[in-house]
């Protein structure tokens, strides 16, 4: 489904670790994604895990290498190849709210994504009951399509946020600390949440977290990322069991 070959990136700061103005946040990364599968990103916090997201979301361009879904490149496309592409990836960020208007209501959220694409609903009616329909899918009610941001608890938000990434019925969510700020059972219904739908829909997830033990509990694969590279990938049982690197080594007997 998904293919990343030899992706770099590179950007210029004031002043970088190893004393020049260029910072290499992207190595030489090469992943793959399969259609319903679930690859846990891990690393230390600024090994370019979101700069990973951002590129495959085609928010930032890669210098070098090439990003494939379904064997064609997004960077090649244009108008409506393009538009039908921006369908099939969406992402889910640790609080969907704060890179949104604080005024909009959860269905104003949820619906938003249309806006590009106006074929999706022409009725308003077809909204709102695709709305309705999405709210049920992350176990919410109706009547919340009406409420806004500050009436929600922290879980609430992040359901929000995941009907907001379904809503255009996309093949791949990216999801960059998606239980981060929530308390552990809450995470842990969010978490459910996220298989369940996967069982569902057939969609693929990133996972990115710096917390082990949820990437165990959702991931098949897991890669681990340091400095900008992927250091090493392996069924969760190997990479969390039987790491081979010594980086993934520490990282692994670090956590509980
Ligand atoms: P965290 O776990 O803290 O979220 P991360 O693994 O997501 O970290 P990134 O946000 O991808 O890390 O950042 C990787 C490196 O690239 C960091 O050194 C960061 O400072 C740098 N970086 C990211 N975005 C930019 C940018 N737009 N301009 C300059 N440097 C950037
Ligand atoms: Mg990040």
């Amino acid at each position: 489904l998904l293919e990343v070959r030899d992706v770099t990136k590179t950007f210029h700061v004031a002043k970088s670790p190893s004393g020049n103005n260029r910072l290499r946040a992207l190595d030489g990364i090469s992943l793959t994604l399969g259609r319903g599968e679930t690859l846990g990103l891990v690393g230390e916090s600024g090994c370019g895990k979101s700069t990973l997201a951002r590129t495959l979301m085609m928010l930032e361009r890669p210098d070098a290498g090439t990003v494939l879904f379904d064997g064609t490149d997004p960077f090649a496309m244009h108008g409506k190849e393009l538009l039908a592409w921006r369908r099939r990836v969406q992402m889910v960020f640790q609080d969907p709210f704060a890179s949104l208007n604080a005024r909009m209501t959860a269905g104003e959220i949820i619906s938003e994504p249309w806006r590009a694409h106006r074929d999706m609903y022409r009725s308003s009616k077809d909204r709102e009951a695709r709305v309705h329909e999405l709210l049920h899918l992350v176990g919410m009610r109706p009547s919340d399509a009406r409420k806004s941001p500050q009436e929600f608890s922290g879980g609430q938000r992040q359901r929000i946020g995941i009907a907001r990434a379904l809503a255009l019925d996309p093949d791949v969510i990216i999801l960059d600390e998606p239980v981060s700020a929530l308390d552990l059972s809450v995470q842990a219904q969010v978490l459910n949440l996220l298989n369940e739908l996967q069982e569902r829909l057939g969609v693929s997830y990133i996972f990115i977290s710096h917390d082990l033990s949820v990437v165990r509990f959702v991931a098949d694969r897991v890669a681990v990322m340091y400095l900008g590279r992927i250091i090493e990938t392996g069924t969760a049982e190997e990479v969390f069991d039987s790491p081979r690197h010594p980086y993934a080594a520490a990282l692994t007997s670090a956590s509980p």
